[in-house]
C-alpha cells in the first residue's frame, strides 16, 4: 500500500511458533490519535500482536508500517526511538528510587536542545518530569519511594515512564489488572488524556472499562479478526458473543 494518513497498517501479518500460527493474516489499520481496544479469549493472540509491533518477537510474513515506514524488520530499540513505547504486564519500575528519577532516568538521552551536545538541561528534564507526573496524577508524590506506592500508582508510574519519551504510539497490555474500582477510573481518564496526541491500543477484558474508553474495538479470536468497529456493534455481533462474550 502507497503512504496513509494511518500511524499504524498492519498487513498480511502473520507469525508461526513450530508451525502454530499464533498471528494468521491480520490486517489492522489505526488512526493518528485513536484508542483502540483489543479483546478476545486467552490465547487469541493478542499479546503477541503487541510483541509483533514493538519487535520482541519477529513476524513470519507481512508488514507492519510506522507513520508509512516499514518497522516488521527493525530491532526493538529502533522501533522505540521511532515512537513505539509498550508497556508490559508487570510493572518495571525501579522500587529503590523515587518517582522523580524514576521519571528523570526514563527522559530520552540524546534528544532536545543539549542532547547532541553530550549533557541535558536541567530545566528541560525538570520541565517533562513534572508535565507528565501531573498528567500520571503523582505531582504530590515525586519524592517518594516509588515501592511505596500503591499498586495502582506504580502501574502509573510505569506509563509515565514510557510518556517520558513522547512516543506516537503507545501500547499497553491488560493495564488494570489488579486495581481497585477507584483505580481503574483513574486509569481510564488517564488513558483519554493520553490519546488526545498520541494513538493508543490497549488489551483488557473488563468490558465496562473498555466500554468507557473504546474509539473502536478489535475482537481476535485464534490469530486473526473476528470482528472490529464501535463497542455498540461488537457486542452485538453474533460471532463474537459465541466465542467471547457468551462465556
Ligand atoms: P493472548 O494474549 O490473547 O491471551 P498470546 O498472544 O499470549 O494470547 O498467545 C497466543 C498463542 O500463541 C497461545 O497459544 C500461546 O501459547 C502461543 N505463544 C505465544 N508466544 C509464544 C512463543 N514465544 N512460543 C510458542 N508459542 C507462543
Ligand atoms: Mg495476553
Amino acid at each position: 500500500m502507497s503512504n496513509t494518513d494511518f500511524v499504524l497498517a498492519i498487513e498480511d501479518l502473520t507469525v508461526s511458533f513450530d508451525g502454530f500460527k499464533a498471528i494468521d493474516n491480520l490486517n489492522l489499520y489505526l488512526d493518528r490519535g485513536e484508542l483502540r481496544v483489543v479483546i478476545g479469549p486467552n490465547g487469541a493472540g493478542k499479546t503477541t500482536l503487541l510483541d509483533l509491533i514493538c519487535g520482541k518477537t519477529r513476524a513470519s510474513a507481512g508488514s507492519i508500517k510506522f507513520k508509512n515506514e516499514e518497522m516488521t524488520r527493525l530491532p526493538e530499540h529502533i522501533r522505540v526511538r521511532a515512537g513505539i513505547g509498550r508497556k508490559f504486564q508487570t510493572p518495571s519500575i525501579y522500587e529503590n528510587l523515587s518517582v522523580f528519577k524514576n521519571l528523570e532516568v526514563s527522559f530520552p538521552r540524546g534528544r532536545g536542545v543539549f542532547g547532541a551536545l553530550g549533557f541535558r538541561c536541567d530545566d528541560e528534564v525538570r520541565a517533562k518530569v513534572d508535565e507528565v507526573a501531573g498528567m500520571i496524577g503523582l505531582a504530590d508524590r515525586l519524592d517518594m519511594e516509588a515501592g511505596l506506592l500503591s499498586h495502582g500508582q506504580k502501574q502509573w508510574l510505569e506509563i509515565g515512564m514510557l510518556l517520558m519519551q513522547d512516543p506516537e504510539l503507545l501500547m499497553l497490555d491488560e493495564p488494570i489488572a489488579g486495581m481497585s474500582a477507584k483505580e481503574r477510573e483513574l486509569t481510564a481518564e488517564l488513558l483519554l488524556r493520553i490519546c488526545r496526541n498520541r494513538s493508543v491500543i490497549v488489551i483488557e477484558h473488563d468490558m465496562e472499562f473498555v466500554s468507557r474508553i473504546a474509539h473502536k474495538v478489535t475482537v481476535m479470536h485464534q490469530g486473526k479478526i473476528l470482528a472490529e468497529g464501535p463497542m455498540e456493534k461488537v457486542q452485538a455481533d453474533p460471532k463474537v458473543i459465541d466465542v467471547y462474550l457468551g462465556h
